[in-house]
């Protein structure tokens, strides 16, 4: 499997004049641009994984290589799960950058493991705001299959507003976002997991994200994290049928590829 380098030197080359753009990295990650900031979500790297008794073994390339990241403003992670919050990959963008990071109650607890140098990071607890540069992001309560401490993100730049679900399941924080602000662009995990292997929903499926969408009103939604395990794989084509009568625009990306929210 190839790791492509290009993206990130693409996402680091091209301007943002307004508003703001997002590279999707594959999986659960993906970089936003606004005028004057980048902002990775959930950035991971990582090897092959083969000898994961769970199927969690990368079935796509890497798209964001942390050596390289020569500019990130700030680095958010939803949740304490290793392909939301992976040393391997924010301790160089640390190194490399001068990031802010803003993170979940338990990606907090678990960097403060790594020994990370927390004068570097905000800890966003469900209520939260924090302002940093062009970039407002406030924080909710996710709906994690497994972690309690998980949040959503509301990021809002130059007039624009993103949902960051993370690996949120169907919850009714999203109705209550949906009243508050008017979404642009949804980003919300999709995929059906074995349940042989986890007898728990890990993600939404296409139905749950639909509804999802839905309840947020969001202008579009953008499924992704059903690409990047060889266990399960989902496609994102199936959250169609459940989006038909409704406002919501369903977008498909491919890995690497960018769109102006
Ligand atoms: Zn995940």
């Amino acid at each position: 499997m190839n790791d492509r380098h290009d993206v990130v030197q693409n996402l680091e080359a091209t301007p943002v004049q307004s508003g703001l753009r997002l590279w999707w990295l594959g999986g659960p990650s993906y970089a936003l641009k606004s005028p004057s900031s980048i902002v990775y979500v959930d950035p991971y790297h990582s090897g092959p994984r083969a000898d994961d008794p769970q199927g969690f073994i990368r079935a796509i390339p890497n798209y964001v290589l942390p050596q390289d990241i020569n500019r990130a403003d700030l680095v958010l992670s939803t949740h304490d799960h290793t392909d939301h919050c992976d040393p391997t990959t924010i301790n160089p963008i640390a190194e490399r950058t001068q990031s802010l990071f803003a993170v979940a109650p338990s990606s907090a607890a678990l960097m403060r493991g790594w020994g990370f140098d927390m004068d570097r990071a905000r800890t966003m607890t469900p209520g939260s705001t924090l302002q940093h540069g062009d970039i407002t992001l406030s924080a909710f309560p996710s709906n994690d299959w497994e972690d309690e401490d998980a949040a959503i993100f509301v990021l809002e730049a130059d007039g624009k507003t993103v949902l960051i679900g993370g690996d949120t399941l169907y919850t009714e924080t999203l109705a209550d976002i949906g009243r508050r602000y008017k979404i642009d662009l949804a980003v919300l995990a999709l995929a059906r997991n074995r349940r042989d292997i986890i007898d728990k929903p890990l993600y939404l499926t296409p139905e749950e994200l639909a509804q999802a969408a839905r309840d947020l009103g969001a202008k579009r939604v953008l499924p992704i994290h059903w690409d990047i395990w060889l266990a399960w794989q989902e496609d994102p084509h199936q959250v169609l049928p459940h989006l038909k009568d409704s406002s919501v625009e369903l977008v498909i990306l491919a890995q690497g590829d960018s769109l102006a929210v």
